[in-house]
């Protein structure tokens, strides 16, 4: 199974941000828009 690059934990969906590129499960981002927790705080800026 792939592994999520910010919590380190092994899902079965995984997504990748479309800023960064970060490989992300679903409680480390937002796979609707496409973007990873750390990009997600930066839009709150
Ligand atoms: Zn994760
Ligand atoms: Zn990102």
């Amino acid at each position: 199974m792939p592994t999520c690059e910010i919590c380190g934990e092994e899902v079965e969906e995984i997504y990748s941000c479309r800023v960064c590129g970060y490989r992300f499960c679903a409680n480390c981002g937002d796979p609707a828009s496409g973007e990873c927790e750390f990009c997600m705080e930066e839009e709150e800026l």
